[in-house]
C-alpha cells in the first residue's frame, strides 16, 4: 500500500482525503469544519463529516483549534473501521495556495519550510497562515511519516519576466514582493499533461490553453509544458470573473471606493466576497444564474455575459502569446459540466481553428474527452481536474525518490 493522506487546510476547516497513490484513487475523504467557532446554544459549534466505502459518519462537536481538529479526524478513521495505523499511510500531502518565488516544487516540510509558510502569509493572509497552523498539528499527530508541501503557485513560476511583472516602481514590488505568481497551478499543470495524454502527443510538443472555471477560476497559456501566462497575480483576485470574486478591474475603483468611506477590509469583502456571480446575479452558483437567465432574470443574463466576454478576452490574448494553440482545455466545476457555456466561449472562432462539435460538447460524461469537430485545428478538451489525487502522487514522488 502507498497511501497519501491529503490535506487543504483553511484558517477554520480542514478538507482531508486518503488516496492510493500508485492506483490513483480515492479510499475516503472528509472535511472537518468551524474549527475555532464558539459554541453558541445547544448545538456544538464544529462539524465533522467522514465519507468511505460508501458509508458518510457525521457528528458535531466543539473544536478548539486544529490539533483538536486532528484529534477528530483520527476519530473519524477509527470510527468508520479503518484506523489510521492500519492504513498503510507512507506521507501527508499539503496543499498550500502561497509559495511565493521560493518553492519551485513539492517540498519536504521541515521547521525552515513551515516557517517559510507562515511568512509567506504576508502575501497570502487568507490562506497560509491556515496551512501553517494544519501543517504545525498534522505535523505532530503523524510525527513518524513525512510531510510534503504541494504548492499553487509553483507551476507559474516558469512565466516570463513581461507576464509576470506589474508596471510599478520595481523597488516597491521588491520590498513588498509584489509581482503576479498565478494560482490553481497544480491543477492547470495535471489538465494540460492529460489532454496531451488523450489527444496522443507529448505534452513538450504543444500549447495549450487551460481555462479551470469553479467557483474560483483561472486560464492559462502553457508552451510545451511551461505556464507562460495565467489570469491570476498576486493573489486570486485578478483575472476571470468568479463565483464571488470580481476578477479584473480597474485599480482607481479601490481608491475611488476608498476615498468614498470603504475601509481596506470592506473592500476586500466586496472584491472577494460580494462580487462575481454572486455580486452581479444573487448566487455563486452557475446552475443558479444560469436558471434565472434561462427564465429572463437581465441581471443574471448580464453576469453570464461578462463572464463569457471575460474568457474569450484571455483565450484570444492566449492565442497570441504562444502563437496558435493545439489545445484549449475546459476544468472545474463550470468548465466539465457547463456546454452552454463552452459553446458560448467557441463561438464564432472559426477562423481561428477552433470548432466545436455540438454533440460531443452536449454529451454528458465524466471522462476526459474531446468535444472539438473533427476537422477543427485546435483540438478542444473537457478534463475533470483531480487536484487531491495529484497531490498524492507528487508527494508520493518526493518520498519514495
Ligand atoms: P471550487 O472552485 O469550489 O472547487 P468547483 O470546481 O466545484 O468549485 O465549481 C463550482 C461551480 O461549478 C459552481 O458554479 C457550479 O454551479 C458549477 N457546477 C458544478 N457541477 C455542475 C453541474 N453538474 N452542472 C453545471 N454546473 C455545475
Amino acid at each position: 500500500m502507498q497511501n497519501i493522506l491529503v490535506i487543504n487546510a483553511g484558517s477554520s476547516s480542514i478538507k482531508y482525503q486518503l488516496i492510493d497513490a500508485e492506483r490513483a484513487t480515492r479510499l475516503a475523504s472528509g472535511l472537518v469544519e468551524r474549527i475555532g467557532e464558539r459554541q453558541v446554544g445547544e448545538v456544538a459549534a464544529g462539524r465533522v463529516k467522514h465519507e468511505a466505502a460508501g458509508r458518510t459518519l457525521e457528528w458535531r462537536t466543539n473544536i478548539a483549534d486544529h490539533t483538536e481538529g486532528f484529534a477528530q479526524l483520527t476519530r473519524a478513521f477509527a470510527e468508520s473501521g479503518t484506523p489510521l495505523g492500519s492504513l498503510g499511510i507512507i506521507a501527508v500531502g499539503h496543499r498550500v495556495v502561497q509559495g511565493g518565488s521560493d518553492f519551485l516544487e513539492p517540498t519536504l516540510i521541515n521547521d525552515a519550510v513551515a516557517q517559510r509558510i507562515l511568512e509567506l502569509a504576508e502575501l497570502a493572509p487568507l490562506h497560509n497562515p491556515g496551512h501553517y497552523d494544519a501543517i504545525v498539528a498534522a505535523r505532530a499527530a503523524f510525527e513518524s511519516v513525512p510531510h510534503v508541501a504541494v504548492f499553487d503557485t509553483s507551476f507559474h513560476q516558469t512565466m516570463p519576466p513581461a507576464a509576470y511583472s506589474y508596471a510599478i516602481d520595481p523597488e516597491v514590488a521588491e520590498k513588498h514582493g509584489i509581482r503576479r505568481y498565478g494560482f490553481h497551478g497544480i491543477s492547470h499543470q495535471v489538465v494540460s499533461q492529460r489532454a496531451a495524454a488523450v489527444i496522443g502527443r507529448p505534452v513538450h510538443q504543444l500549447k495549450q490553453i487551460v481555462l479551470h472555471i469553479g467557483n474560483g477560476a483561472s486560464a492559462s497559456a502553457i508552451h510545451r509544458g511551461r505556464s507562460i501566462d495565467t489570469s491570476m497575480g498576486l493573489t486570486p483576485l485578478e483575472g476571470l470573473m468568479m463565483g464571488t470574486r470580481s476578477g479584473d478591474i480597474d485599480p482607481g475603483v479601490l481608491l475611488h471606493l476608498l476615498r468614498a468611506g470603504y475601509d481596506a477590509d470592506g473592500v476586500d469583502k466586496l472584491l472577494n466576497k460580494h462580487s462575481g456571480l454572486f455580486g452581479m446575479a444573487g448566487s455563486n452558483d452557475m446552475r443558479d444564474v444560469r436558471q434565472a437567465a434561462e427564465v429572463g432574470d437581465a441581471a443574471a443574463q448580464l453576469a453570464i455575459d461578462v463572464y463569457v466576454h471575460r474568457l474569450r478576452h484571455y483565450v484570444g490574448a492566449y492565442l497570441l502569446e504562444l502563437g496558435g494553440a493545439d489545445t484549449i482545455v475546459f476544468t472545474a466545476g463550470v468548465g466539465e459540466n457547463n456546454p452552454g457555456l463552452r459553446a458560448r466561449v467557441c463561438e464564432g472562432l472559426s477562423w481561428f481553428g477552433i470548432e466545436l462539435d455540438p454533440e460531443r460538447n452536449a454529451a454528458q460524461s465524466d471522462t476526459a474527452r474531446v468535444i472539438s469537430s473533427d476537422g477543427s485545428r485546435v483540438a478542444i478538451l473537457v478534463v475533470p481536474t483531480d487536484e487531491e489525487v495529484e497531490i498524492a502522487k507528487q508527494t508520493r514522488a518526493l518520498v519514495t525518490a
